[in-house]
């Protein structure tokens, strides 16, 4: 990540417990052992990239050494608490693990714990990225954890548990950060916004927390670039064009091309249309597959406001205007883009034009097969079929003229069948088409 979009991230990088957003588990797990007095010497924070794990451990380290601290969380004010703050301080040492994987950098990290702390009562080692360490490098850890030297406490963030070793595993107690939802990042960027001055609608906030992706940091860093290319105005036509998103009009109208009889053509006035324009037609798809999923979703019941697909206002859009569809439609459509879509990625066309024929190609071919009917498609024909014969014969006049043979079955039954009636009344209306066998030439 740049290092210039990182100005957002920084100045609202959480400063106490209270402050971090949406881990409140791990949070006030570490907050009770500060309560108890139970601190272990070995910490694993695990969780996916930018939520709050470095955060959390300097928050830790703070609180650990801080000389005054208020209701369970760092003062922020003793000398301890600014250094650690300004990252200068000689008692917390973070160790980025990725570009200090070998085991040179952990046998003088295990020198360097024999050290008493400087100005607090711990010194504090965060390896971020702990994962990256080679073999050797996590044996010589091993040997540190085993016998920690009692003023130290390590902190090993990691976005990939499964790749520590067992042994270091067993040494640790390990805490969980989860990925930030849409709609609370949402609203993170609008708090900040407010304070910062920046404009905004809803629209352009959802574009923005979307792209992060359940990571604060990435948010704030592209909210950075978005305030820069938008000029403070963060609406959502802005941010659509930032993130290459069509709009929800251009995929409803893509969707009933498809669907409806006679508007095909139009399917391949928009691909022309974005393909001259220079759109990513690759990403086109996998948003139309997105758009099919959230209708099928609508048509479940299963879509709320706060689906992390779409804007609130395309939500509602796709609710009012696809609720009648065909499930079944969509859903074949759905399946055919996917594939579609997977198979421009095996295919590796990176080429735009040639992304372009072959979705051509293959959504004529989609078309063709949509025609064709389907088993269920001739099903409820012949049940609606069936439904329109039994109407007419019981709505068929009480003075049809029955002749012998149904009519001595009718006495043995009281009441004519269905189809009987039918054949009384086809006879009746087509009586001048009767043909005497006799009268037949002779072949
Ligand atoms: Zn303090």
């Amino acid at each position: 990540m740049s290092e210039n979009h990182q100005v957002l991230f920084r100045k609202y990088r959480p400063q106490l417990f209270q402050e971090v957003i949406y881990q409140d588990l791990a949070v006030s797990a570490i907050q009770n052992a500060f309560k108890q007095k139970k601190i272990g010497h070995a910490y694993i924070f695990f969780g996916p990239r930018g939520v709050g794990k470095t955060s959390i451990a300097r928050i830790f380290a703070k609180r650990l050494n801080c000389k005054t601290p208020e209701n369970n969380e760092p003062c922020n004010k003793c000398a301890s608490c600014t250094e650690i703050t300004k990252g200068i301080s000689q008692d917390v040492l973070e160790i980025d693990a990725a570009s200090n994987r070998g085991i040179d950098n952990i046998r003088e990290l295990r020198e360097n714990v024999k050290f008493a702390p400087l100005t607090g009562k711990y010194r504090v080692y965060i390896i971020d990225e702990v994962h990256m360490l080679s073999e050797p490098a996590f044996n010589a850890l091993l040997k540190t954890l085993e016998e920690p030297p009692s003023h130290v406490v390590f902190i090993l963030a990691t976005t990939e548990f499964h790749k520590i070793p067992e042994t270091i595993l067993s040494r640790c107690q390990d805490f969980i950060f989860k990925k930030v939802p849409q709609t609370v990042l949402q609203k993170h960027t609008e708090g900040i916004c407010e304070k910062e001055n920046i404009q905004f609608d809803s629209e352009g906030l959802f574009w923005i927390a979307r792209k992060g992706d359940g990571s604060v940091r990435d948010t704030l860093s592209f909210m950075e670039q978005a305030v820069v290319f938008t000029d403070s105005n963060l609406t959502g036509k802005n941010i659509r064009e930032m993130v290459g998103y069509q709009g929800i009009e251009v995929l409803s109208n893509f969707a009933k091309a498809l669907i409806l009889p006679g508007s095909h053509n139009k399917i391949f006035e928009i691909l022309e249309k974005l393909y001259q324009e220079g759109q990513d037609l690759y990403k086109f798809i996998w948003d139309f597959l997105e758009f099919l999923n959230t209708a099928l979703l609508s048509l479940q019941n299963l879509l709320d406001k706060d689906s992390a697909n779409f804007p609130a206002e395309d939500i509602e859009l796709i609710k009012k205007e696809y609720r009648e569809y065909n499930m079944e439609t969509i859903n074949l459509l759905a399946e055919n883009v996917f594939i579609m879509y997977d198979k421009i990625n095996i295919m590796r066309l990176r080429n735009s034009q040639e992304i372009k024929i072959y979705l051509e190609i293959q959504f004529r071919k989609l078309i063709f097969d949509l025609e064709k009917p389907t088993v269920s498609g001739l099903l409820k024909k012949i049940s609606d079929l069936t439904r329109e014969i039994q109407n007419e014969s019981n709505n068929l006049p009480n003075d049809v003229i029955i002749d012998k043979k149904v009519e001595s079955k009718s006495q043995e039954n009281d009441s004519l069948s269905s189809s009987d009636k039918m054949e009384f009344f086809v006879k009746e209306n087509f009586k001048g088409t009767d043909v005497d066998p006799s009268t037949m030439p002779e072949i």
